[in-house]
């Protein structure tokens, strides 16, 4: 077992992150720049945006190219290639279905051959959505799904199950240095406010007195994961030498109506709960079961969902202002 977060940073690396732009991108990058590595970021900018990044504007270890990674490019000699490139949310992954599909085989392959060629580590960010409709609950590694192969959400889940495919092939046949995160749902500043996930619909429409807008009946669940957490789990497997894919995510597991009701406890708003349709395959219930990061890298989450949601509200706030 691994002991001291600090006893794991290792010395200065040159990493590679893609979908640099992202939700968890941007926070990877921040938290590797803030160990001192230096930091190539490629993005593009499809679904994430320069916003997050403005703090590293005059971050000379970063620098950001805009760049597809279906098209192969040579970023240089590398340590460690982040692979967390793909639109994630339902609503981007819907509109961008066949790009979702090429990101999760082409532009992973493109990622996996950077780091065959340069010896550089690979970690590649995976789902939840592995598990599909889960009928093992809660979820462990070991289970293989229940997904939907030609739903509305297979461009994103068999996109995502494909690329364990080829990062486990990668590490079998040609001993590549990989790691596979299975994310599960996870949220705080700098998600997209139109993106459609649940936390960022609940708190802005939560912040604007709007209705908040519960599909089916809200008995669906899910565990909901503070992004400081996810990235420390994140980090800690990066250094671990575990190949096989580990659960990260926070295993408190909420129905979508508590989490509706949480966020306007917090938000002190006098909203109230509009019910709309459940989409195709939403899957029922979702619940890590975290018992390999916690023996394996020491981790556990510490950020509970009202503290997160608290932790966020700034930043939902600051959304409502319109950028020209
Ligand atoms: N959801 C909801 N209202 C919204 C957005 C989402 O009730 O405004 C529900 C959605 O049906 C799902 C859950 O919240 O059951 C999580 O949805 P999200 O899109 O955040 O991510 P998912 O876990 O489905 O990929």
């Amino acid at each position: 077992m691994l002991t001291g977060w600090s006893e794991m940073i290792e010395n200065s690396m040159r990493i590679l992150i893609a979908g640099a732009a992202g939700f968890l991108g941007s926070h990877l990058t921040d938290a590797l720049i803030a160990e001192g590595h230096t930091v190539l970021g490629v993005d593009n900018l499809c679904t994430g945006s320069l916003e997050n990044l403005k703090q590293l504007a005059n971050e000379p270890r970063f620098e950001f190219r805009q760049q597809d990674i279906c098209v192969p490019f040579d970023p240089g000699r590398l340590d460690y290639v982040f692979n967390f490139a793909s639109p994630a949310s339902p609503v981007d992954y819907t509109r961008l279905g066949v790009e979702t599909l090429m990101v999760g085989s082409d532009g992973t392959r493109n990622m996996l051959e950077i780091a065959r060629s340069s010896g550089a580590r690979f970690l590649h960010a995976s789902t939840s959505e592995c598990y599909g409709d889960p009928l093992q609950h809660p979820q462990t590694e070991e289970y293989w799904g229940h997904v939907n192969p030609i739903g509305p959400r297979s461009v994103y889940d068999e996109s995502k199950r494909f690329s364990e495919a080829l990062v486990m092939a990668y590490h079998r046949y040609y001993g590549v240095n990989t790691r596979l995160v299975r994310i599960f749902n996870t949220y705080g500043p700098r998600l997209q406010k139109n993106d459609g996930r649940v936390i960022s619909n609940f708190m802005i429409q939560a912040l604007k007195g709007e209705d908040l807008t519960v599909y089916g009946e809200g008995a669906q669940t899910r565990s909901f994961c503070y992004v400081s957490d996810e990235i420390e789990g994140i980090l800690r497997l990066s250094r671990s030498e575990e190949h096989l894919p580990v659960n990260i995510g926070n295993p408190v597991e909420w129905t979508i109506l508590e989490c509706a009701k949480a966020v306007i406890e917090v938000t002190q708003s006098s909203s109230k709960i509009a019910y709309q349709p459940l989409p195709q395959d939403d899957p029922t219930q979702r619940q890590p079961d975290i018992s390999k990061a916690k023996k394996l890298l020491g981790w556990k989450p510490k950020v509970d969902l009202e503290e997160g949601l608290r932790l966020s509200l700034d930043y939902f706030r600051s959304t409502l202002v319109d950028r020209v």
